[in-house]
């Protein structure tokens, strides 16, 4: 099973990212968690991408690309994955569409949270509260929303004419999300 989850910084991509993938049996990989490691542990890439990240800005495709290239290389990725946080712009998308079809393979499905903008932001402005993450204060989460807005939302689209989006409804509390979730893709999957 190959899939992407995709929404507003907020959504709650990561939390259902964990439980989609748990479903299904293949490793959820987020690139911003990569990045955060990185950042924490100040390996080389964590030094390159700190100001890029907490400026609420995207990482370079060529770097994230070959992030993710080497995590799917990975002997775990065999079954499938679940990537949550890529891609984030054309340029990604064309990237990982390459990927897949060199190797003969393809999306199974492609989730898409809604969760209107203003409970993202009280979302977030909380998770600020509980997790201290750097680019979650007020200035760069209205940057983040922007950069989404202006470059990745629109590649909802792509996914939709190809006919692998399912839109899921990401308000209400995290197991009601959850079970709604999994209903939308077992049924897009079965069909
Ligand atoms: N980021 C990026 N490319 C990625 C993943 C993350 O540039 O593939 C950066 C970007 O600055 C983003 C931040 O890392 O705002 C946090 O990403 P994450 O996916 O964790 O946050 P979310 O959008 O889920 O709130
Ligand atoms: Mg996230």
């Amino acid at each position: 099973m190959r899939l992407l989850i995709m929404g507003a910084p907020g959504a709650g991509k990561g939390t259902q990212a964990t439980a989609l993938a748990e479903h299904y049996g293949v490793p959820a990989i987020s690139t911003g968690d990569i990045f955060r490691f990185n950042i924490k542990n100040e390996t080389s890439l964590g030094l390159k991408v700190k100001a890029i990240i907490d400026a609420g800005e995207y990482v370079p495709d060529d770097v994230t690309e070959e992030i993710v290239a080497a995590r799917l290389e990975e002997p775990d990725c065999e079954p499938g994955f679940l990537l949550d946080g890529f891609p984030r712009t054309m340029h990604q998308v064309h990237f990982l569409d390459r990927y897949l079809s060199e190797r003969g393979q393809g999306l199974d499905a492609v989730v898409s949270l809604h969760v209107d903008p203003e409970a993202l932001v009280q979302r977030l402005l909380k998770r600020a509260e509980l997790e201290g993450r750097a680019d979650d204060n007020a200035d760069t989460i209205r940057r983040r929303m922007e950069v989404y807005a202006g470059q990745t939302a629109p590649l909802l689209f792509h996914y939709e004419n190809k006919g692998s989006l399912v839109d899921v409804d990401g308000t209400g509390t995290v197991d009601e999300v959850r079970e709604r979730m999994f209903a939308a893709v077992d049924a897009h999957v079965a069909s």
